[in-house]
């Protein structure tokens, strides 16, 4: 039975990236030789890498203006603490709009002076917070555009002097922005690029080499940088599945065609949780809604297991919100087709039949 799987990372990559990943991993450029054998030296596996990297700028619109692209090791949460190592020298600023920034926060504050500009703490982040200001003398803003758990997103960016360092973890390569107001943007591989394993970190270079204090190499950017994202064993698999999937991006036609399907995906989802009587959704503002992560409950708890019945029946999967919201949560990452979300329309339709 095809199955529909809506969880929210790792998650959903696309069928042909599989077929790919599945044959390199048996005869990797018909080398004879599979993928996880051979050295990340290799010639063939250094092409993987640059590659990588090239396609993630280009995708971006990033290439030649002075911004540099790395694979580490770490996930998002070592993010969290190297963009502070490198970029906190007295003072950052923080928006905080969910379990993940107000991670980033905890890691930044070992380091130095973080001033919360904003929170939707005390709501459990049900919204995106507006209307805040950012002090003239921080080192740098830091926010994060989409926040998995709760399924909200940032619809616009502040006008800041301070360099603009972004967690697009869960909605990276899935919608136009002017990737150049950023400084520093960084993203889990595990939602719209890959496996888990690799993270990618678009460094904007003249950011970097402002604080005094000394930095070991593995948390030091600029060591990474001159080593062209090879200064340890890179995630050789997990790099390859990326580099796969930004291919398979670009031959789609890039961002803007997939942002096209990502908003009719969410258009389409929205409307019938927002018609279907049965259903709530769980953000109070509608214009801070995430096109990623459609978090909604039901009404009645008493009818959650036939829903859940219904769900099954249909191959839909993954499809549980996070233990701090609870509900549902349908993840709708570039590699889902809009197939996939028209079925838990029709579920949600069929549930209010039979109700
Ligand atoms: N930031 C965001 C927005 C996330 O969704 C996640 C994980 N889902 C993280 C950070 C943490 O990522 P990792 O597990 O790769 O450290």
């Amino acid at each position: 039975m095809k199955k529909h799987n809506f969880s929210a990372g790792p998650c959903i990559l696309p069928q042909p990236v599989f077929q790919k990943a599945s044959e390199a991993v048996l005869n990797f450029n018909d080398l004879g030789l599979s993928i996880l054998e051979i050295s990340h030296r290799s010639k063939d596996f250094v092409e993987v890498m640059e590659t990588a990297r090239n396609l993630a700028l280009e995708h971006l619109g990033l290439q030649e203006k002075g911004y540099k692209a790395l694979f580490l090791h770490g996930g998002a949460s070592l993010q969290f603490l190297m963009t502070a190592y490198n970029l906190l020298e007295n003072k950052a600023a923080y928006l905080n709009t969910g379990t993940w920034s107000d991670k980033a926060i905890k890691e930044a504050k070992v380091l130095g002076e973080v001033v919360e500009v904003a929170s939707s703490k005390n709501e459990n982040f049900n919204f995106i917070p507006k209307n805040y200001s950012i002090p003239s003398d921080v080192d740098y803003f830091h926010c994060t555009s989409n926040n998995t758990i709760f399924g909200t997103q940032l619809q616009s960016f502040p006008e800041t002097n301070a360099p603009l360092v972004c967690d697009m973890s869960s909605d990276i390569f899935s919608r136009q922005l002017d990737f150049s107001k950023f400084s520093l943007i960084y993203a889990g591989a595990q939602k719209n690029m890959g496996p888990s394993g690799t993270t990618l970190v678009i460094i904007k270079e003249d950011i970097l080499g402002k604080v005094s204090r000394a930095i070991p190499s593995m948390l030091n950017y600029k060591m990474h940088i001159e080593k062209d994202s090879m200064f340890n064993t890179p995630a050789v698999f997990p790099v390859y599945v990326s580099m796969l999937t930004l291919q398979w991006l670009k031959d789609l036609g890039g961002i803007s065609a997939i942002e096209k399907v990502n908003n009719q995906k969410a258009k389409i989802l929205y409307q019938e949780i927002d018609r279907n009587p049965l259903f709530d959704g769980f953000v109070v503002n509608k214009e801070d809604r995430s096109k990623m992560n459609a978090t909604f409950n039901i009404k009645k708890p008493e009818l959650k297991d036939s829903f859940d019945s219904l769900i099954q029946e249909a191959g839909i999967s993954g499809i549980n919100g996070h233990r701090s919201v609870g509900g549902y949560r349908a993840s709708m990452y570039n590699a889902m087709p809009l197939e996939s979300v028209e079925l838990l329309v029709e579920v949600m339709k069929d549930f209010e039949k039979h109700a």
